[in-house]
């Protein structure tokens, strides 16, 4: 059985063999796009390549990319403790072609890893190809000999990537791995598919058009592959297991954190460990790439992350910091192949302590509040957002802190009224401070007030181009 770091090489080794420059992964704040809040896909640090504005010496590239997805349009957050497959940090494994070979050459490389290298059962795969794209349908036909039911047609943006409004753009192939009929779900396109028993393990785009402003595409002369497969996913696959979270890496960071809270990982407590193990690696390698917990931007949505796995911690029992002692495990798993985790470790874990030890103390006193707030409710009911608005400013609660842990109650939050509550709270302030003379210091404070209400609650959304969606 292949542990996680054994994969990752195996990938690597694969495509340098067949030619590929094995380029590292790329910093998680994005150098290259301030317009984008982190990496989420391998293709990011190759934008200027796809588009021709840059040329390197190779045509032909393969990474293990750090990826987050907790903000902007990829936003997993949610999804992290709920769903098998889900994480907020992940690797991206990838092979790339600028304008080199393209969707035959792709399909074949692909399935042969999966079904070769890998040895995963043709059986058990699904693949997806773009409603239009008769030509990759043919492909999967002619190279993986895979019978026309499990070759799906798929007519939604899901299966049609663009970079931007403009640009390099072109349809999609998603290969799927059947984890079993004993798990809920159904096949890519069926009523079941938001189940976790077909697992999307890669996806392959075919970059062979242009789009332009006025609504025209041409094709591309030299048309590009970029491809994403999650480590952790195919991972569990090939350990034989369903879960993400029960692959050799997690197994190691949930026992770590049983440990130290003596709480098992099972009930309630599963999603629990699981959240404060996708969290620790989330937090440590945003730190380590330079982001520092803030009021604003990048640093708002790496202290929501913090802050929720805190509020998990505090479920297991934990009254003194906990996250900080796990760093050491975490280190140990992935220290080698990103040196960075090892050289940032006194940082991560000077931060998670002191942050953990402020949030500390208004965090008990929030949740009291809101148990309060929320006494006699039932599934289905709301909580009105001035709560949740006193919670996030008085006791520092990031909304979907709030949100998250009613969430087993069933209990929404009046997202409206919050917008509304902070609104007013901003104009009164704006108010109270008006003749007091201070101007100076009135602009100063108006300036962060802003820049942290426009940045928390829209994030980015000018992102302009995304990676593999
Ligand atoms: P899904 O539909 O399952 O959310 P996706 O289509 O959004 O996945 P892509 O944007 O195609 O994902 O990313 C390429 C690959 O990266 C996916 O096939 C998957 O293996 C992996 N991946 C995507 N998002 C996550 C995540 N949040 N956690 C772990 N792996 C992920
Ligand atoms: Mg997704
Ligand atoms: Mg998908
Ligand atoms: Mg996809």
């Amino acid at each position: 059985m292949s542990g996680v770091n054994e994969i990752r090489s195996a990938f690597l080794d694969y495509f340098a063999k067949a030619g590929h420059e094995i380029v590292p992964s790329s910093p998680l704040v994005p150098r290259n796009d301030p317009t984008l809040m982190f990496a989420n896909s391998g293709m990011v640090q190759f934008k200027n390549l796809f588009t021709g504005v840059e040329k390197r010496a190779y045509q032909r590239a393969s990474t293990a990319q750090k990826c987050v997805r907790a903000g902007g349009k990829h936003n997993d957050l949610d999804n992290v403790g709920y769903t098998a497959r889900h994480h907020t940090f992940f690797e991206m494994l990838g092979n790339f072609s600028f304008g080199d070979y393209f969707k035959d050459r792709a399909i074949e490389l692909a399935w042969n890893l999966v079904t070769r290298e890998f040895g995963l059962p043709a059986d058990r795969l699904t693949v997806t190809v773009y409603s239009e794209d008769d030509e990759a349908l043919g492909l999967w036909k002619k190279i993986a000999g895979l019978p026309e039911d499990r070759i799906i047609r798929i007519s939604t943006s899901d299966n049609f990537w663009q970079m931007g409004d403009t640009g390099p753009c072109g349809p999609c192939s998603e290969i799927f791995f059947d984890h079993g009929d004993h798990i809920w779900g159904g096949p890519p396109g069926s009523p079941e598919a938001d189940g976790d028993r077909f697992i999307e393990i890669w996806n392959l785009v075919f970059m062979q058009f242009e789009q332009f402003a006025d609504g025209t595409r041409t094709r591309l002369p030299k048309p590009s592959i970029d491809t994403g497969m999650g480590l952790e996913r195919v991972a569990a696959v090939l350990q034989g297991v369903h879960d993400n979270y029960d692959i050799d890496l997690f197994k190691a960071l949930i026992r770590a954190s049983v440990e130290l809270t003596g709480v098992a990982a099972e009930g309630d407590a599963r999603a629990s460990h699981r959240v404060i193990a996708d969290h620790l690696r989330a937090t440590s390698f945003l730190i380590a790439d330079g982001v520092l917990p803030s009021n604003e931007g990048r640093g708002y949505v790496l202290r929501r992350i913090m802050r929720r796995a805190m509020r998990h911690a505090h479920l297991l029992g934990a009254r003194d910091p906990v996250l900080y002692r796990l760093v050491p495990t975490l280190v140990g798993e992935m220290g080698r192949a990103y040196p960075e985790l090892g050289r940032a470790e006194a940082l991560v874990t000077e931060t998670l302590r002191l942050e953990e030890t402020r949030f500390r103390r208004t965090l008990e006193r929030g949740l009291g509040l809101l148990e309060e707030a929320t006494e006699g409710f039932r599934p289905g009911d709301m909580l009105d957002g001035e709560t949740a608005f006193k919670l996030y400013d008085t006791f520092g609660f990031p909304l979907d802190l709030t949100q998250d842990a009613l969430r087993r109650r069933d209990i929404h939050v009046n997202i409206d009224g919050f917008q509304d509550a902070m609104a007013r709270q901003r104009a009164e302030a704006r108010a109270n401070w008006a003749g007091t003379g201070e101007a100076a210091s009135e602009a100063i404070w108006f300036g962060i007030k802003e820049r942290v209400g426009a940045t928390e609650f829209l994030g980015y959304d000018t992102e302009t181009a995304e990676g593999v969606v």
